[in-house]
């Protein structure tokens, strides 16, 4: 892709709390935008905030005029939905060479059968999802893990840095959404252990304040003590701005990876399950943070 003054036109599907801030920064770097959301809503707000970010009304419209597209959708089955569907869909109207990004934290085994599908119409396809939520998502400095070509990942290089400084190649397609979901998979067991030692500490009489600044000055210490505990957990704001049904699904892609894989977890049902039960109970549309509350009734 060009950069400089004469840059391709990037399309950008799903501007949710995530893709909001990373659409916004791609603007920002000075990319003719066209963003498209099934949220009228969340296109205005976009639009609202840039005047030359253009709203498309049809996926046929962002396939029709951009070379380069980004998805930033819930799952898989969005994914697909996305651009294979039955009615207004992206695949058919894209041009050969271009290149499509799931960033999106999908489903690796899906990411490689997408794959070949794209490469029968010569568009190619990467993934590349992010880490570093809704906070690092605003100052562009995400974690971005890329799976896929090696020589596709170069082209779009100067894109991804414009949403994250630390991009790292996983290898093959599909390597991207599985070190993704086993990222998360760490951080749902930092949390959930986290709350549990403040429930714990608290309980003993300890105030939670002093629980968080032990762990952060000792071996306990994990990005969930550094980042949410007291931010979102201790005040009980729960706004991280994740939802806990996203880490639920995080937690099951990595847990079917074991299976699928044969790889032997003493955590993961355990993990799995915990989370499920907090989904059942809470909602999928609850901040993961509030993971707490299965433990303080
Ligand atoms: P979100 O629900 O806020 O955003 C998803 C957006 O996709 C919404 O605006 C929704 O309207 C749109 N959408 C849904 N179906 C669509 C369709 N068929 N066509 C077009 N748009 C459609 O979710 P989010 O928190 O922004 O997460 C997006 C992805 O990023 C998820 O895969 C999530 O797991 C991942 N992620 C989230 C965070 C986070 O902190 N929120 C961090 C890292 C990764």
């Amino acid at each position: 892709m060009k950069t400089g003054r004469h840059k391709a036109t990037v399309g950008f599907i799903g501007i949710g709390k995530m893709g909001l801030p990373m659409a916004s920064r791609i603007a920002a770097h000075g990319y003719p935008l066209k963003v498209y959301d099934i949220s009228a809503a969340a296109i205005m707000e976009f639009c609202n905030r840039f005047a030359d970010a253009r709203a498309a009304k049809t996926l046929k419209e962002i396939g029709r005029s951009c070379k380069v597209v980004i998805l930033m959708l819930p799952d898989s089955d969005v994914v697909k939905r996305v651009l294979f569907g039955e009615k207004d869909t992206l695949v058919p109207h894209l041009s050969r060479g271009s290149i499509v990004i799931d960033m999106s934290s999908s489903n690796p085994a899906v990411t490689r059968e997408i794959g070949p599908r794209l490469e029968e119409s010569g568009v190619d396809f990467i993934d590349a999802p992010v880490s570093g939520g809704v906070k690092r998502a605003v100052d562009g400095s995400l974690a971005i893990m890329v799976g896929g070509d090696s020589t596709v990942i170069a082209r779009v290089q100067p894109l991804l840095s414009t949403m994250g400084h630390s991009i790292i190649e996983t290898g093959m397609l599909g390597s991207g959404h599985a070190m993704k979901a086993l990222n998360n998979y760490v951080s749902a067991a930092g949390l959930l252990v986290a709350c549990e030692a403040l429930k714990i500490g608290v309980d003993f009489g300890i105030p939670p304040d002093k629980i968080i600044a032990v762990l952060n000055a000792s071996t306990g210490k994990n990005n969930s003590t550094e980042n949410k505990m007291m931010q979102f957990v201790v005040p009980k704001q729960f706004n991280s701005g994740f939802s806990l049904g996203l880490m639920r699904k995080d937690i099951t892609i990595a847990t079917d990876l074991s299976k699928r894989l044969g790889s032997k977890t003493l955590l993961g049902e355990i993990l799995l399950k915990s989370w499920t039960d907090a989904e059942t109970k809470l909602g999928g549309a609850a901040d993961h943070t509030e993971i707490f509350r299965m433990l303080d009734g």
